[in-house]
Parts: C-alpha cells; sequence; structure tokens
C-alpha cells in the first residue's frame, strides 16, 4: 500500500513515502508529519483533475494550502477547515468532496513561536522565518496571525479539460492588493531538493480572520503578529494513479518559482 522510496537521498533527516489513495486513507495522523497529494511536477504538466478530496487532506492536517480540482483558486487550510480564494478574489468555504490535484498540510504545533511588535516588509517576515528555522533540509509549516497591510495576492481561473500547462495558466494569472487586512499567512517552507515534488523556498497563503479576503501571497507587510512554526520530520505523499514521483530536484526551481513565486 505504501512504500519507501528515495527516502535520505533527497532531504537527510526528512522521511518521504509515497502513497497510493488509500493509503492516504489509512495513513497514521500525528504531529511533525507532512501530507501531500500531488505534486508540483504534476501541476505543471497540467494534470489539475484531483484524486484525494479535501475531505482526506483535512482528515490528515489542520493546516495546509494547495489548490482544488480545475484549479478552481488557492486553497487555505486554517484550524481545521478549508477555504478557497477564486480568481476574483471571493473567498469561500470548501466541501470536503472536492477533489484536489495538489495540497499540503499538516497537523500544526507551535514548536516555535516568535512575538513581532514592530512592522517588517515581506523580505523581513521571510528573513525572521529563515532565522526561526532549524536546519534548511527541514520542510516547516508556518503559521504568520497578525495585522498586514499592502497585500500583494493572486489566484487563478478555473480550467476546463484539455488543460494547458500551468506555465500558460499562470500567465493569466489575476493579481490584487489589499490596503490591510487581520489573517494568517499559512504556508510551508521546503528544502531545494523537493523541487520535483513541492515548491522549493516558502510557499504562503494568506486568510483574513472574517474570510473575505485570502489568495496565494505575492508580497505582503506585518504592522505585528506572532510568528509560529511547526518542524516536520516526515513527508507522505499521495500520489494519483498513473503518476510517478519524478527524481527529486530535477525539476529546475526557476521553472516552479515562475509560476509560484
Ligand atoms: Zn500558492
Amino acid at each position: 500500500m505504501a512504500r519507501d522510496i528515495i527516502d535520505d537521498r533527497l532531504i537527510g533527516s526528512l522521511h518521504l513515502r509515497s502513497l497510493t489513495h488509500q493509503g492516504l486513507e489509512h495513513d497514521p495522523v500525528r504531529e511533525h508529519l507532512a501530507v501531500q497529494a500531488g505534486t508540483i511536477d504534476a501541476l505543471l504538466a497540467g494534470h489539475y483533475a484531483g484524486d484525494a478530496t479535501i475531505g482526506d487532506v483535512l482528515r490528515m492536517g489542520d493546516l495546509g494550502i494547495g489548490t482544488v480540482q480545475r484549479l478552481a483558486g488557492e486553497l487555505v487550510i486554517l484550524d481545521g477547515a478549508a477555504w478557497l480564494a477564486a480568481a476574483d478574489g471571493k473567498v469561500t468555504s470548501v466541501s470536503d468532496d472536492t477533489l484536489t490535484p495538489f495540497a499540503v498540510a499538516c497537523r500544526f504545533t507551535p514548536d516555535i513561536i516568535r512575538e513581532q511588535d514592530s512592522a517588517l516588509d515581506y523580505a523581513g517576515i521571510l528573513a525572521t522565518l529563515e532565522s526561526m528555522a532549524p536546519a534548511p533540509d527541514t520542510v516547516v509549516g508556518i503559521r504568520l496571525a497578525g495585522r498586514f497591510r499592502d497585500l500583494h495576492l493572486r489566484s487563478v481561473r478555473e480550467q476546463a479539460p484539455p488543460f494547458l500547462p500551468l506555465t500558460q495558466v499562470v500567465a493569466h494569472q489575476t493579481e490584487w492588493t489589499a490596503e490591510s487586512a487581520v489573517g494568517t499567512l499559512v504556508g510551508f517552507r521546503f528544502p531545494d531538493g523537493a523541487s520535483g515534488v513541492e515548491v522549493p523556498g516558502y510557499h504562503l497563503h494568506f486568510l483574513s480572520e472574517d474570510h473575505t479576503v485570502g489568495g496565494h501571497v505575492l508580497s505582503a507587510e506585518l504592522t505585528k503578529g506572532t510568528f509560529a512554526m511547526t518542524v516536520c520530520d516526515e513527508l507522505h505523499i499521495e500520489l494519483p494513479a498513473g503518476l510517478a514521483l519524478g527524481t527529486p530536484g530535477a525539476t529546475a526551481r526557476a521553472t516552479i518559482a515562475a509560476v509560484e513565486g
């Protein structure tokens, strides 16, 4: 049902495992485990139909990001609930039976916390996260709750088959700004070596407290807030039937940055 693959070759201490859909259902839920449905390589190639459901993902984690079937928007999982920011910026709740071609989640435990009382620009936010994170080869889940300003967000339009590659879809992404919002930046930092599987580096989505503002974060300024981080020592990946796990690191970071940067 689940087989160990790549293991130490990929990310040192990070234990990587691929699962079938059934494996995802039966995998034990625990802390410090990141669970992913699909891979960034599959998404880049235009596999947008999805295989795992949001319900599956929510059983495995209460914090996460990704997208949903047909690339219908930017997914935010926070406090065990799934939200979607569509291309028009509208945020809606996601039903459990919605499929996802790409999502990563974890059971969030605030292993490392830092209060921030002064303003930070986006570079400052990323630098603070980097200074909090243990080692560059670990997967970390991120939760930054606070007051933000000048949020630059993006989302993508729902696609219909035949699906175009992600690079072409993102060329028509929508972008907008929110002057200020109280809410949470949610996301992950993946190591460089994970680039066939995930977005290397920081990948953050935003959801406002009142669920009216959300999206993939291009930049944002923090007025004040609380950084929290969970360190994942294991990554389980659910692969839809017919999809193989590519060679880790084979997808150039620049290719992924072009669509997820
Ligand atoms: Zn995103």
